[in-house]
């Protein structure tokens, strides 16, 4: 009852003609299939280049990162007005390198998710433990908290527009999978969790997406788990081959 979704998350990879001609390998191979919702973020300075590529496609456009704020004295930010204007649907928000990287606070990345919701994009929240806090057995008090603090304030009519992904940071980019049992142990949680914070309605209708090395070779035992509605994916994402495997795989 929940529609997968596939999303590819190009981080700091692509240029616009590079964009464009991934998009165009993908748009051909899939055709206009509709069982499962896809969607490619590519990086901002890509996403006219890819909105253009996507004018036919039933592929949907997501930014990686956006400012809370309409317009204003930023520096460097690009606002939710912006991407709206460039035809985004989603826009990725707290991935762990921003959290890492950029030390984004739950309180910043609520404050974007409520932006994101307020301009008709739709978030996807990342979450997830570093391979020190799951051996001190903290993932579920990590992972509870970055939801508590990422979504004060949202309420059950978001659940639409709202989708969640479960990125364990120790899975990202390092070719080591969480097992499906792992990964279907936080996503049971997480939707749990949901359920407390929106309501069992709400929860039930939220995706929650896994994200951390995933391709095609471990891509159906994960998405055979009932609260894997789906992937956040990073490098299998940019090679149009494995992605649209992993799209064939979730349909
Ligand atoms: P990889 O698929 O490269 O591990 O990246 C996952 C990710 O961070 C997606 O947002």
């Amino acid at each position: 009852f929940r529609k997968y979704l596939i999303a590819g998350n190009w981080k700091m990879n692509k240029t616009g003609s590079e964009g464009s001609d991934l998009i165009n390998e993908i748009n051909i191979a899939l055709g206009k299939q509709t069982d499962v919702g896809v969607a490619v973020c590519p990086p901002f300075t890509a996403l006219e280049s890819c909105a253009k590529a996507l004018e036919d496609s039933n592929v949907q456009l997501g930014a990686q990162n956006m400012h809370p704020k309409s317009e204003g004295a930023y520096t460097g930010e690009v606002s939710p007005v912006m991407l709206r204007d460039l035809f985004c649907t989603f826009v990725v928000l707290g991935h762990s390198e921003r959290r890492e990287y950029f030390k984004e606070s739950d309180a910043f990345i609520n404050e974007k998710v409520l932006a994101a919701l307020d301009s008709s994009l739709k978030p996807i929240l990342c979450v997830g433990e570093t391979l020190e806090q799951r051996e001190a057995n903290e993932t579920f008090a990590v992972v509870k908290e970055q939801l508590v603090g990422g979504l004060k304030g949202v309420t059950a009519d978001a659940a639409d527009n709202l989708v969640i992904a479960y990125e364990p940071v120790w899975a990202i980019g390092t070719g080591k999978t969480a097992t499906p049992e792992m990964a279907q142990e936080v996503h049971k949680m997480i939707r749990d969790e949901l359920s407390s914070l929106l309501g069992a309605g709400a929860a039930a209708k939220i995706r929650i997406l896994y994200g951390g090395s995933m391709k095609p070779e471990n891509a159906s035992s994960l998405m055979d788990q009932p609260d894997i509605d789906g992937g956040l994916i990073g490098g299998a994402a940019l090679k149009a081959k494995s992605f649209v495997e992993l799209v064939e795989i979730a349909s």
